[in-house]
């Protein structure tokens, strides 16, 4: 079981994950943006992030470079379908801010689920 922090501003996305990651065992809070998400940080250090890039108020790339600089110790996965970029370039980006791990929208409940286990265990 681990302490999960899933950032994505679609609630839909969101709560599906939320509930796929809570049936399987971890504690899970949801923030809907990158803003949001770094306040919880402060109150509830999740064993590992993941999050979407294209969000109002604060985006994933900025979201996790903050969180590597504060937490280096905290896993990211980065979830994301693309925007101005295509989703390679943002992954990219992302991998060199310090993210552990990415994922293109749309993808399987259990890819992430062997992404996240992967990421645990390592
Ligand atoms: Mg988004």
């Amino acid at each position: 079981m681990a302490n999960l922090l899933i950032i994505d501003d679609d609630k839909e996305i969101r709560t599906m994950l939320g509930s796929l990651f809570e049936d399987n065992g971890h504690d899970v809070t949801l923030a809907e943006d990158g803003e949001k998400g770094l306040k919880t940080l402060d109150v509830n250090l999740p064993d590992l992030v993941i999050t979407d890039i294209i969000m109002p108020e604060k985006e994933g790339l900025e979201t996790i470079r903050e969180i590597k600089r504060n937490y280096p110790g905290i896993k990211i996965i980065v979830i994301s379908g693309g925007g101005n970029l295509d989703v390679k370039s943002y992954f990219k980006i992302a991998h060199t801010f310090g993210a552990d791990a990415s994922l293109a929208k749309p993808f399987m409940p259990s890819e992430l689920i062997i992404l996240v286990d992967e990421l645990l265990q390592s």
